[in-house]
């Protein structure tokens, strides 16, 4: 039969799409019983406000590998097992190197007309010796190699131009209406929210900042001071030091504050407002001389090694419960607020999630068919690293980009799939599919009972920058709900304000409701979910198990 050539791409198109459809006219089923028990139980007995002040009152921040952390990640394991969840346990991995905290830190302008700086030293900084008083060096406007002659050692130095401040027009929380859910549906990315940032070429400024920085490589000063890319009204956004290293050093060679050893300048990040009078006396050429106090620990002790927190709900079907569907969201947090939209609320909602799906199960008396793993993961600020630790270990060990697995281990064929929460306080609106449009008829069913609180959105988008990425780049269904920006770019996101008091109740209650009821049905439908880009054989063919 001879074609018209407009007829190929649509018969293809229903060549492909005419198992998938075959597949789902099968409407996916949802089990009513447990959505209305979850939803009763997630919104009028929500523990979840009360994990969070846990997480954040008493333990926080909870920066990788400090004390902190420590003590949340016994917490967690002890209220897993106070819950009567099975095989509770920590997960090391590593080394990850050396801890941190800030004990002691102000900073004063002093002189015959002294204030108050509002500052934060970033994680990992060093100590002063003691309460220091030096003159402020404005190396942005000095030349690398004049910078290079000065003796920096009794100075304090400021890295970048001043930052020009736009007021806010418009809130810093938002809700995406149903205009932007639409858009969103088709692959239409959301704009970043808040203020333009003022112009200018950021590369310039950029590829100077490192001039100046290879310059301060040999000419240690007291401390360097920047004002962050964003931020205002008291609001700072703080996350590393940097380690010094010899100009040239390869990518992949170069110290991280937290390698053992590393010698981390303290550095110090100021409110903008602050930062940029200094700038403008300094340009009067009026001296400017500061007095401050940094004491640090760093915690040099031990392995260096680092853990997760795992739990389980234990399936029981013969079949399937040798099976998982996994939850999780890291737990670890930068330090100048008590990490609570970053990532106190995703860790509180998993666990929250997990007290439902088990309240469940003792009073309906069912348990899953699937065995049901909650995660909480450390290092994720510092790339990831402790999931993508765990899914090496028990998963399957990442190939070459768009490759399949280099190697894959039992649990690769057991995973159904891994839920993921981690863009601040706002309720669940949908789940981006990460290109698996194979799931999309089966979510969009599941989604159904919460179009009522909001929870209406599937986008076949893919979203980055946490842990569920892990997961997928092995070739596994994982995913991070679309949830709404509420303040998270614009106000806490790494910042000092990232505190229990921005967290939104209605919508972590929402939030565990709903991924409560995701992960039950996935634990309870006859199919593992399906997947994209890379199938079993091809996975093991490459691995070399077949
Ligand atoms: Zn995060």
């Amino acid at each position: 039969m001879r074609t018209s050539p407009e007829l190929v791409p649509a018969l293809l198109l229903a060549a492909l799409l005419a198992p998938l459809s075959a597949q789902t006219t099968a409407t996916e089923p949802v089990d009513q019983a447990a959505v209305d028990f979850l939803k009763t139980e997630g919104l009028e007995n929500s523990q979840v406000m009360e994990h969070l002040s846990w997480i954040c009152d008493v333990y926080g921040p909870r920066l990788t590998g400090s004390p902190n952390l420590r003590q949340a990640q016994e917490w967690a394991k002890g209220t897993f097992e106070e819950w009567g969840l099975q095989n509770a346990q920590f997960h090391d991995w590593g080394p990850f190197g050396e801890g941190w905290r800030l004990d002691r830190f102000s900073m004063h302008v002093v002189g015959d007309n002294p204030w108050l700086i509002h500052a934060y030293p970033k994680a990992w900084s060093s100590s002063l010796d003691g309460v220091v008083t030096a003159d402020i060096v404005p190396a942005y406007r000095i030349d690398a190699e004049e910078l290079a002659s000065m003796d920096l050692s009794n100075k304090i130095v400021m890295l970048e131009e001043p930052r020009e401040l736009t007021e806010w027009f418009e809130g810093t929380a938002h809700r995406f209406d149903a205009e932007e859910r639409a858009a969103m549906a088709d692959g239409t990315p959301m704009p970043q929210r808040g203020p333009a940032r003022a112009g200018g070429d950021w590369r310039a400024g950029f590829q100077k900042r490192q001039a100046i920085e290879a310059a301060l490589a040999d000419n240690r000063p007291l401390a360097i001071l920047d004002r962050g890319y964003k931020g205002d009204q008291g609001t700072l956004f703080v996350t590393s030091a940097s380690a010094t290293n010899p100009p040239g050093t390869p990518r992949d060679e170069r110290a991280r504050a937290w390698t053992p050893g590393a010698d981390v300048v303290p550095q110090i990040t100021l409110a903008v407002e602050h930062y940029n009078r200094i700038c403008r006396m300094l340009d009067k050429g009026r001296p400017v001389t500061v007095e401050v106090e940094l004491a640090t620990t760093r915690f040099t002790d031990g392995d260096g090694m680092q853990r997760n927190v795992l739990a389980d709900l234990p399936g029981t079907d013969p079949e399937l419960k040798d099976q998982l569907v996994m939850l999780g969201a890291h737990f670890d947090s930068w330090h100048t607020g008590t990490g609570a939209t970053d990532n106190g609320c995703g860790s509180a909602v998993m666990m929250e999630a997990i007290r439902l799906l088990k309240a469940y199960c003792d009073s309906a008396g069912v348990s899953p068919r699937r065995t049901i793993r909650v995660a909480l993961w450390s290092g994720e600020e510092q790339g990831l690293l402790g999931s993508r630790a765990w899914v090496a270990d028990h998963v399957a060990t990442p190939g070459e980009r768009g490759a399949p697995p280099a190697a894959i281990h039992d649990l690769w064929h057991q995973l159904s799939g891994y839920f993921n929460l981690d863009n601040g306080t706002g309720r669940v609106r949908g789940v981006y599919l990460q290109g698996n449009e194979r799931v999309a008829p089966i979510f969009r069913e599941w989604l159904k009972p919460f179009h009522e609180l909001d929870a209406t959105t599937i986008t076949l988008s893919d979203t980055g920058g946490t842990d569920h990425l892990a997961f997928d780049r092995v070739g596994l269904p994982g995913f991070q709900f679309i949830q709404d920006p509420i303040a998270y770019s614009t106000r806490t996101h790494h910042s000092n304000y990232d505190v229990w008091d921005h967290a939104v109740a209605e919508d972590l209650q929402q939030a565990a409701t709903v991924i409560a009821s995701f992960v039950w049905h996935t634990a309870m439908r006859d199919e593992k979910l399906p997947r994209v880009g890379v199938d079993i054989a091809t996975a093991e063919a490459a691995a070399g198990r077949r």
